[in-house]
């Protein structure tokens, strides 16, 4: 593929990304965009590189049929997803797989249809059986949901995110947009739900050539305490972000225990969160593999490697809590397997390190010209 092929498709799908990333329904570098551009092939941005840095180049060249790319970049780890929808939806053009939060949400709830309504018109979205990201198998369970409700441009991929289509971009953005807004609704009138959504940062923290610096002047010395705790046992942290969001703060005062309803959930969190009955216990819960350490009634601590790390923590745990919330209201819902789980959160960490140091390769390369 020349430099100069498809520059104007390429250059849109990024627009496309960076319109979704602006918006909120796109958020670090999950999910992706793709357009078809002729019978046997359709462009798709790549994986593991964010939005904002997304140039032509980046974006991948795949045939259809038989999933082979032309490109530097690695394509999407969800490219059988797409080139599945395409097959399916010949009047498919434009497609976006997003994590998007109250839509994955209504997706653990167990239920194969989510009805509610959008405006003044009543909207039915398929929810498409679970299985792993990036296997042929999830590529099949949304082919079968795409076959069987032939006139949706959006299904929810279950404990996953969306998958939107359309003939345009256009129309592939506003199904998810509306999926997200009727989404919302379902669960405020189904779940009783009633949430803002995101990071409430309170206390906040980060090391600096060893030395804790705090966010807020005034940290309390019984705060102080958590976050000497987590640097002390996990070498790896150098940020912490204490998250008190609406969604956190209730499953921080009634639960005991979260086991993962979403993929990224278990990809970043871990396998199993448990939430502390009282103070003494809060230690015990400092471990290997969990990015989160809840406190009784006063939110919880997201922490990684980089701010970023801490920050991507802290969303994907709101959006479990605000999904843990939904299914105890629901009374039922879908987990995840713990065998699925642990299998997630293990490719994630060898990924993660792998692409880290990628990174760094990169930038000790910048360093010597
Ligand atoms: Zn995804």
């Amino acid at each position: 593929m020349s430099e100069t092929a498809y520059l104007t498709e390429k250059q849109h799908i990024i627009d496309v990304s960076k319109y979704l990333y602006e918006i909120g329904l796109l958020i670090r570098t999950w999910g992706n965009v793709s357009c078809r551009v002729d019978d046997d092939h359709f462009l798709i941005t790549p994986t593991g590189i964010k939005y904002d840095d997304l140039t032509p180049e980046m974006i991948s060249l795949v045939n259809l049929h038989d999933l082979t790319y032309e490109g530097e970049y690695k394509p999407s780890s969800e490219l059988p997803v797409h080139a599945a929808a395409y097959k399916v939806r010949k009047d498919a053009e434009f497609i976006v797989h997003t994590h998007q939060v109250f839509a994955s949400c209504a997706g653990t709830l167990g239920m194969r249809k989510i009805f509610s309504y959008f405006e003044d018109d009543d909207v039915t979205i398929p929810v498409a059986p679970y299985a792993m990201p990036g296997t042929q198998k999830l590529a099949d369970n949304c082919a079968s949901t795409l076959k069987k409700f032939k006139s949706t441009n959006g299904i929810i991929m279950s404990n996953h995110g969306t998958l939107c289509l359309g003939r345009t971009s256009k129309e592939a953005i506003f199904e998810a947009v509306m999926m997200e807004t009727a989404c919302n609704n379902f669960l405020t009138d189904v779940c009783k739900m009633d949430v803002t959504q995101g990071v409430e940062e309170m206390f906040s923290s980060h090391l600096e050539n060893g030395k804790i610096i705090y966010d807020v002047a005034d940290t309390p010395e019984r705060v102080k305490t958590i976050h000497k705790q987590i640097y002390g046992k996990r070498a790896d942290v150098n940020y912490i972000i204490h998250n008190k969001s609406d969604a956190i703060m209730t499953v921080s005062r009634r639960a005991n225990n979260m086991r993962p309803l979403l993929d990224d959930f278990a990809q970043l969190i871990g396998t199993s969160v448990k939430i502390p009955n009282n103070e003494g216990e809060i230690y015990n819960n400092i471990k290997k593999n969990v990015n989160v350490l809840f406190v009784p009634n006063d939110g919880a601590y997201c922490f990684g490697p980089s701010y970023e790390e801490a920050e991507a923590v802290a969303m994907v745990l709101d959006k479990g809590c605000i999904a843990y919330m939904s299914v105890m209201r629901n009374g039922e819902g879908h987990y995840l397997s713990m065998f699925d789980c642990i299998k997630m959160n293990r490719n994630y960490r060898k990924n993660y390190s792998k692409l880290a140091d990628s990174v760094r390769e990169l930038v000790d390369d910048d360093k010597e010209t």
